[in-house]
């Protein structure tokens, strides 16, 4: 085997901290190394170019990048290696920015840099070359959500020909553009601009709406996404034709949740009169099944035996576009949200300003009908705040200078407040906008409220105005708050897609940069507020972002993906079926005794783990390249104590590397180890790591319930658990095995992990007394464990 080294400087973001040369040098002397060399961009077209050259002028048969994380630029690296003629996946990365020089100090780093690129070369010593696996694309797409992202994104996709099915929870699509009375910057009304596009989606032929509608499970990947749907039982067939005689005489009333509760709507109810389909539903909830509305029905519409039902679909790709709720303001008590009935919120003043909304569009207090003279306006509730949510939700800022000028246009001689912390106008327009509120008369106050009271029928507002640094006391009529923006409420659909949350639980990218639109798992994208706090412009960019970028996938028809799955060596599988049975996708078969893999197999190396004869492999992490990099991890003289950390791909080892991009510094002596899934790490793996020198082992995966392979972390945690109480029970103390949960987002966590875990390691006796055990421990597991135990492991 032929490798070749290149050692990337990133400008100073490596060199700066790494002594380049050193590194080069020392992996010139690595057994099977035919030639280092360093770049001061390896990514760039130059740097690219040096690895082809060299790769031709050496004849390497493998080759080692020292650079940035592999989740940045491995593909493109591939790419180089395959452009100049060898297998693409004869690669391997070594992570000495995210995970070194921007974590670690001058002279450590330089150690830690050397480790890892001997780590990589004993690693690329065992490549094997591997095929793509070509697979047909479904040109179908599923769209979850139909505000106006997901109205944006269907339509753009069915007018390209691919067909789509767009699933909306409420009776309508249209989401909370379609509560809003105008928008800003234009004072477009928000209804005109939305309701053409509802309807085209509607009528669209490629189009297929499910409203009143939600995912039930998700299986396959990417191409080939298999899907349940639940139809909700409606009660009201499709021979509706919205003529609403029967909502006129059903008896019940409940609050209108698109009027934000300001009015009632019937049992029997469309949400809002532009609601599109145009179909009645009856809340079964309060439904008194008096039948009045299937007396009175002329189309024979209602079917109170109607039941749900699950519609099954094929997609190739899928888009998330399921929007954002508000933070519940009534946690924050000091503002009085529900005890005082003139403090509301910022989506009910949309309702009460709207011309189609319970008052007819007229502004007045909720307490007495009265036109309020002193009108509030408070920022930032609930957000750019440690006690609810820390960031910024972007859009507030912009919607209460809209509202502010509804006031001053309707009634110019009402007095109008601004409580803020910093007006954000960012956006086409945006400024110009400020400076039209602030000409049209209305205060800004800077600081934020501390609390609201009620005296005398007004609401007194309690604020430092902190630009003339005074604590000041005002009265008003009414105040409206900017609650923060947060994501739906959707866990459920988010680990059935398996896509990470953000650390602010919005949907996480695959890179907040490169990819800012594509979810981590392949074949599934972002739009909208699920993503992040936007305006209704964003929204629409964003959407049509990730309508093209899975059209570009689908356009293809046939894709082709990384091997980086199971495979078995026939002569090693004596058939015991322990892969099969602990394969979470139905992904792996018998046939004449041997296991098979399936194309849908994921790689997530489950069945390697459990596989009692090593039969069982993973493309790029097989147990010969994993503990050859195990056996590199420690130099003797590498300081005490030395920690060996199993990171999974998607979230662990995603959260190293977000330590590493906020700087966040950790003890040198933690090695990392990327799996694909914590559920990849066989037991083996641990105790050789101990046998080559670790004191300690951390295995981390996604958080419970968030794995990107179903229960593969659950399959972590239980062998795990295992192994610590055969630890235990061989004398070695259990302390020394980490099982964690980090997610990408979490690199604070990471580096409190690993540093507090190695202040435990320091307070534990030397591992030398262990190290007698853990010998018998390992004969153990090789040789005497029978298979089912070695299955539980
Ligand atoms: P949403 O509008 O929230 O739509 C998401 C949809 O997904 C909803 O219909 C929801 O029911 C559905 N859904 C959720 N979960 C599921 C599920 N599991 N299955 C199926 N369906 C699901 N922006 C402007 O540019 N100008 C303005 O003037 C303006 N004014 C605003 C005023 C206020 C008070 C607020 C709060 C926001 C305002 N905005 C404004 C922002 C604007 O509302 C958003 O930019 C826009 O609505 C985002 O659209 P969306 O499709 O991403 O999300």
């Amino acid at each position: 085997m032929r490798i070749g080294v290149f050692v990337c400087h990133c400008g100073r973001n490596i060199a700066g901290v790494v002594d380049i040369d050193e590194v080069v040098s020392y992996a010139s002397s690595l057994d099977n190394v035919v030639i280092a060399k360093d770049d001061r961009y390896l990514c760039s077209s130059s740097g690219q170019q040096e690895v082809a050259n060299a790769i031709k002028e050496y004849n390497l048969d493998a080759v080692v990048i020292a650079a940035c994380s592999p989740r940045m630029h491995e593909q493109l690296f591939r790419k180089t290696i395959e452009e100049a003629g060898i297998n693409p996946y004869m690669l391997e990365v070594a992570n000495i920015r995210e995970q070194c020089s921007w974590v670690h100090t001058a002279g450590e780093a330089t150690q830690k840099a050397k480790a890892l690129v001997r780590m990589a070369v004993a690693k690329a010593k065992h490549l094997k070359p591997l095929e793509k696996i070509q697979i047909e694309i479904t040109p179908k797409v599923l769209v979850i959500g139909g505000g106006v992202a997901g109205i944006q994104a269907s339509l753009d996709l069915a007018e390209q020909g691919f067909e789509v099915y767009l699933v909306e929870k409420q009776p309508s699509i249209g989401g909370h553009m379609a509560m809003l009375d105008k928008t800003f910057p234009t004072m477009d009304c928000s209804i005109c601009i939305l309701g053409p596009k509802m309807v085209e989606a509607w009528r669209h032929e490629r189009i297929h709406v499910f409203t009143y509608s939600e995912v039930e499970e998700v299986s396959g990947y990417v191409g080939n996404f298999k899907v349940k749907i639940r139809k909700k039982a409606r009660f009201v067939t499709d021979a509706c034709t919205g003529c609403g005689v029967c909502a006129t005489l059903c008896p019940v009333e409940v609050p209108n949740e698109f009027e934000m509760g300001l009015a009632n709507r019937k049992a029997i109810y469309i949400p809002f009169p532009q609601a599109v389909p145009l179909q009645y539903t009856i809340d079964a909830e309060h439904c008194l099944g008096c039948g009045m509305c299937s007396d009175v029905c002329s189309a024979s519409a209602i079917d109170f035996f109607q039941q749900d039902k699950i519609v099954e679909i094929d997609v190739g790709t899928i888009i998330v576009a399921t929007g954002y709720e508000l933070y519940d303001v009534k946690k924050l008590s000091e503002y009085g949200y529900g005890r005082f009935k003139d403090v509301i919120t910022s989506l009910e003043f949309e309702r009460l300003v709207n011309a189609a909304g319970p008052t007819g569009g007229k502004i007045i207090r909720l307490s007495d009908g009265k036109e309020p003279k002193r009108i509030a306006f408070i920022q930032c509730v609930g957000s750019r705040s440690e006690r609810a949510k820390k960031y910024c939700s972007g859009i507030c800022c912009m919607y209460t200078l809209k509202h502010t000028m509804q006031i001053k246009e309707k009634n110019p001689e009402t007095e109008v407040y601004v409580f803020y912390m910093d007006i954000r106008a960012v956006g086409k327009g945006y400024e110009e906008f400020y400076w039209k509120a602030r000409d049209s008369g209305v205060n800004f106050v800077r600081g934020r409220p501390a609390r609201i009271y009620e005296e005398d029928g007004k609401l007194r507002v309690v604020a430092e105005d902190t630009l003339l640094g005074k604590p000041l006391e005002y009265e008003f009529d009414m105040v409206v708050l900017a609650p923060a923006i947060i994501p739906a409420e959707n866990d459920k659909l988010r680990q059935m897609l398996a896509i990470p949350a953000d650390k602010d639980g919005f949907l996480m990218e695959a890179h907040a940069k490169l990819r800012p639109v594509e979810a981590p798992i392949s074949g599934i994208f972002i739009a909208g507020c699920a993503h992040s706090p936007k305006d209704i412009p964003s929204t629409v960019a964003q959407a049509s972002a990730a309508a093209s970028r899975a059209a570009a996938l689908m356009a293809k028809r046939k894709l082709e993906i990384d091997p980086i799955t199971a495979y078995v060596i026939p002569e090693l599988c004596f058939g015991c079926n322990l892969c099969k049975e602990v394969c979470d996708f139905n992904a792996i078969d018998m046939a004449w005794g041997k296991a098979y893999v399936k194309p849908n197999c994921t790689g997530c190396g489950a069945c390697a783990a459990a596989c009692p004869t090593n039969a069982m492999q993973i493309g790029c992490f097989t147990d010969v390249q994993i503990l050859a990099q195990v056996s590199e991890a420690f130099d003797f003289d590498d300081e005490k104590p030395r920690v060996l950390a199993f990171l999974c791909n998607w979230c662990s080892y995603a959260g190293a590397d977000a330590a590493g991009l906020a700087r966040l510094k950790y003890p040198v002596n933690v090695k990392a180890i990327r799996v694909m899934c914590s559920a990849r790490v066989d037991p083996v793996f641990v105790i050789k790591a101990f046998l080559s020198g670790a004191d300690g082992v951390i295995v981390a995966g996604c958080h419970l319930g968030d794995c990107h392979y179903m229960t593969g972390n659950y399959k972590a945690k239980r062998r795990m658990e295992k192994l610590q109480a055969l630890m235990e029970q061989f004398g070695v103390r259990k302390e020394r095995l980490l099982l964690t949960w980090i997610s990408a987002s979490e690199g604070e966590k990471f580096a409190k992990v690993v540093t507090d875990f190695v202040e435990k390691l320091k307070s534990l006796p030397d591992i030398d007394d262990e190290i007698r055990n853990l010998v018998r421990m390992s004969q153990e597991v090789e040789n005497e464990v029978s298979l089912k135990e070695r299955n539980s492991l």
